[in-house]
């Protein structure tokens, strides 16, 4: 069976980083770790949640190729190492959690990748979430729910969407559509 490579995407908050967790634990997949040129989070390590660069190295990658699709949000460059994704795919399945995007441009590259939409059942659930997590003032907390109606506007370019309102339910039909394409 070939190795997909799987990008899932949706707005900010509504839940990715847990379910890429979740999918992860059952070692079927590896996951690609993106370049940013934003700040660490409090709790974020450099090589584990991203590889943080300067906007001067970012890029000089840019410029070599060095990025299988980039795009910049709030002010930051955010891209996926090419060679990284390379290499991993090799080996096993590669999960991408990037931005709508990113992920289109992915699809452009590599019309083989499975595209993932992760959306939350309404709007009020991702503000809840956002404001839970604590890590963004109301005007950064605002600015990435006005990009969530662009974001979900563009789902129907994605092979699949998926309502993340129970977690395990949300995992279990991420898991049946990646084995349902990994045996076409
Ligand atoms: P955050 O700053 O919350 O970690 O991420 C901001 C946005 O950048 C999110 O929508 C996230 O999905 C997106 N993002 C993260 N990594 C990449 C990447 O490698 N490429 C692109 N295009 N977007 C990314």
């Amino acid at each position: 069976m070939r190795n997909l490579l799987i990008v899932l995407s949706g707005p900010s908050g509504v839940g990715k980083g847990t379910i890429v967790k979740r999918l992860l634990k059952s070692g079927n997949y590896a996951l690609s770790i993106s370049c940013t040129t934003r700040a660490p989070r409090a709790g974020e390590t450099d090589g584990k949640d991203y590889f943080f660069l300067t906007r001067e190295s970012f890029e000089e990658s840019i410029g070599k190729g060095g990025f299988l699709e980039y795009s910049e949000h709030f002010g930051n460059y955010y891209g996926t190492p090419r060679a990284f994704v390379e290499k991993k795919l090799k080996d096993r399945d590669v999960l991408l959690e990037i931005d709508v995007d990113g992920a289109l441009n992915v699809k452009k590259a590599h019309p083989e990748a499975l595209l993932i939409m992760i959306v939350p059942p309404d709007k009020n659930t991702l503000y809840e979430r956002l404001l839970k997590r604590g890590s963004e003032s109301e005007e950064k907390i605002r600015e990435r729910l006005a990009r969530t109606d662009y974001e979900l506007s563009r789902a129907d370019g994605y092979d699949y969407t998926v309502i993340n309102g129970e977690l395990n339910a949300a995992v279990s039909e991420i898991e049946n559509i990646i084995e349902h394409e990994k045996e076409k």
